[in-house]
């Protein structure tokens, strides 16, 4: 690479990895965007988003069994609601992470709401059960049931809307993005982003992305710029620029 255009601390994502794997895989095979990089590293985040998700399961066992106690302690209830949410929590954001690593297919429309949407699946698991029980439980007064179950219910709704995907990645709109940003840099997938930025940019010297707020510039494909940053648009003044050239 020559001489950088910015005067800011550039980090790279381009490793000879993914060069070797673009020069591979050209444009005919549309279906293979992911790199083989991206794959295992979304791998990783399942494995623990699922570990995650076991043990949040597990403290939603341990709740129900303390419900059918005789003496059953109320404080213990509650504290496995609340650890069973976090580690819902937790196992949600790794999921999502996963995804923009490795994004599912839209062709595929079950299998792409599935993927997305794991994390409501598994919210509800994770407490739908165990509300049902509290409020069908003869040992709780009145009293105990609208406090442990508004606690559950509150727990159900928060862990929810942390599991669903509002703006699930999908494989062909990396793929598209991925050609258009190609299209106006003569074939090359190399997309440049700051950390507090939503766009990614196509030139390194964008006044966007030099600005006094910014000291450092990421460097990588447009994969990347999704699956590190959750980037969602190109910046329009990049386009601008590059229609002009
Ligand atoms: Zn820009």
């Amino acid at each position: 690479m020559g001489k950088r255009k910015t005067s800011k601390k550039v980090t790279s994502y381009v490793s000879d990895v993914n060069q070797e794997f673009d020069s591979k895989n050209s444009i005919q095979e549309n279906k293979q965007i992911s790199l083989p990089l991206n794959k295992s590293k979304a791998t990783k985040f399942r494995i623990f988003s699922i570990l995650f998700w076991i043990i949040a399961i597990g403290f939603e066992v341990l709740a129900i069994l303390e419900l059918r106690k005789e003496s059953l302690s109320i404080n213990w209830i509650i504290a496995f609601i609340v650890l069973d949410l976090l580690f819902v929590v937790i196992g949600s954001i790794l999921w999502k992470k996963a995804n923009r690593f490795d994004p599912a297919s839209e062709k595929q429309k079950i299998k792409f709401f599935l993927q997305n949407q794991l994390g409501l699946i598994v919210s509800i698991i994770a407490f739908l059960p165990l509300v049902i029980l509290v409020f069908k439980n003869d040992k709780l007064s009145k009293k105990q049931k609208g406090i442990v179950g508004t606690i559950a219910i509150i727990a159900l709704l928060i862990a929810g809307i942390t599991g669903v995907d509002f703006d699930p990645p999908s494989k062909e709109k990396h793929l598209e993005e991925t050609e258009k940003v190609k299209s106006l840099t003569n074939g090359r997938d190399y997309v440049y982003w700051t950390k507090s930025g939503t766009s990614y940019h196509l030139f390194e010297e964008c006044s966007y992305i030099n600005t006094s707020r910014t000291d450092e510039i990421f460097e990588g494909t447009v994969a990347q710029s999704k699956a590190i940053k959750n980037i969602t648009d190109l910046c329009d003044r990049c386009e601008a620029n590059a229609n002009r050239k």
